[in-house]
């Protein structure tokens, strides 16, 4: 049974530094650290003005960073081969290709929203596993945030938050080309230890991007969150999640209403193309399912929350279609084996799922996927515990 680790800061951040001083000569002037995320309910409800409710995680990704005179820019990680160089007056969508556009383009974001960023020297590393769903793209596009707010001497506030978080969304739809929602950034870098943090997209009610924390109260009740991710890799600029996308807005174009925040259920029954009808009812009974969560987090009502994520994957699995073998599995054999509720869990086609269990329970539920994956014939699978965790940071240089 494998599960990752999430890893000491204090050695993560020291680990960052000496590979950065290995590959460019000169110590960092600054270390940003950013969490992956799960999601605990509301799939494909940020780009459709609704509701989602992630938790940030232990694992994530560390940044270090230092400013160069001559404007050039070199960014590496541990995770990737192909570093890239360029010049900050380089940095435009479709300058980048590949991993590096993720990283690239916070600093080509940062600049376009008025931050004077130099050229840099950067080197990322991590422990969020990449492309499960966990969101290591957001991870790494908000730790070079935070490092190029620690080169700048910015004070990472609540409003510059904010700003942050309109800019790694731009690094991740306009430099990197996937047309993701805001979900990821924003809880990276506004998460509390110990909550959910529920944010609510409804541009037109003004609320765009507004969150609030959830107490989750996992240890008084004795539960745990599961993740496992299936190995199976999505790729969120395949098309598949884009078409997604497009099937949501001729929905709400059909219904007249400027996204689908705005549809009633019946509204959505009454749709022709029984494709977008299905997409559509999806959303809107997953908005539901967000504030039937939230509600029953409230009053500590674990099995109303089981039985929604058990409607969550259904929803995904039979309407949106995003789901998979392998997630299908995982979340069966998760419930078996005695989960209170589980469901697959980011955008889909491969990725993770998350279960609730009884922490007694966690090994024993892991160990059941994983037999379920041998005789289903699928490759070992992978999983994590999510405990949720503080949002992005500087790391303080007393800490490393
Ligand atoms: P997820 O966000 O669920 O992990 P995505 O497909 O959105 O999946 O993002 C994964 C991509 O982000 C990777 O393929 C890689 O290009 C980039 N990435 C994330 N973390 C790192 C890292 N530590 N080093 C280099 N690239 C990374
Ligand atoms: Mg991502």
């Amino acid at each position: 049974m494998a599960f990752v680790e999430a890893g000491d800061p204090a050695e993560l951040a020291d680990a960052v530094r000496t590979a950065f001083a290995e590959a460019y000569g000169g110590a960092p002037t600054a270390v940003g650290r950013a969490p992956g995320r799960v999601n605990l309910i509301g799939e494909h409800t940020d780009y459709n003005r609704g509701l989602v409710l992630p938790v940030s995680l232990p694992h994530a990704t560390y940044a270090a960073a230092a400013p160069r005179v001559d404007g050039r820019i070199r960014i590496g990680s541990l995770e990737q081969a192909d570093p890239w160089t360029g010049s900050v007056d380089d940095l435009a969508p479709g300058t980048v290709d590949g991993w590096a556009a993720y990283a690239a383009g916070v600093l080509w974001a940062m600049r376009e929203d008025g931050y004077d960023v130099p050229g840099v020297d950067l080197l990322v590393h991590g422990t969020v596993p990449l492309g499960a769903g966990l969101s290591s793209s957001a991870a790494l596009e908000c730790s070079v945030a935070l490092a190029a707010c620690g080169v700048l001497g910015v004070d990472p506030d609540a409003a510059v938050r904010r700003r942050l978080a309109a800019a790694c969304i731009r690094a991740e739809t306009e430099m990197a080309g996937a047309p993701t929602g805001g979900m990821d950034q924003t809880v990276s870098l506004l998460a509390s230890a110990g909550s959910a943090l529920l944010i609510d997209f409804d541009v037109a009610a003004g609320r765009d991007g507004a969150a609030r924390d959830v107490a989750l109260g996992l240890d008084p009740a004795g539960l745990a969150l599961l993740v496992t991710d299936t190995r199976v890799s999505h790729a969120l600029v395949d098309g598949r999640y884009a078409a997604r996308r497009a099937d949501c807005e001729a929905a709400a174009a059909a219904l007249g209403v400027p996204s689908l925040r705005q549809a009633s259920l019946a509204a959505v029954e009454g749709l022709e193309n029984d494709r977008v009808r299905r997409r559509a009812r999806h959303i809107v009974t997953e908005i539901d399912r967000v504030r039937d969560t939230v509600a029953a987090l409230d009053e500590g009502d674990w099995q109303a929350i089981g039985s929604a994520f058990r409607d969550s994957h259904v929803s995904m699995r039979d309407d949106f279609e995003i789901s998979c073998p392998e997630l299908d599995v995982a979340v069966t054999t998760a419930v078996e084996a005695g989960a209170v509720g589980a469901r697959m869990t980011g955008g889909g086609f491969g990725g993770s799922s998350i279960a609730l269990v009884p922490v007694e329970r966690l090994e024993a539920v892991a160990r059941a996927i994983d037999a379920a994956f041998v005789a289903a014939g699928f490759g070992a699978p992978q999983h994590l515990r999510a405990v949720p965790s503080a949002a992005a940071d500087l790391v303080d240089a007393a800490e490393v």
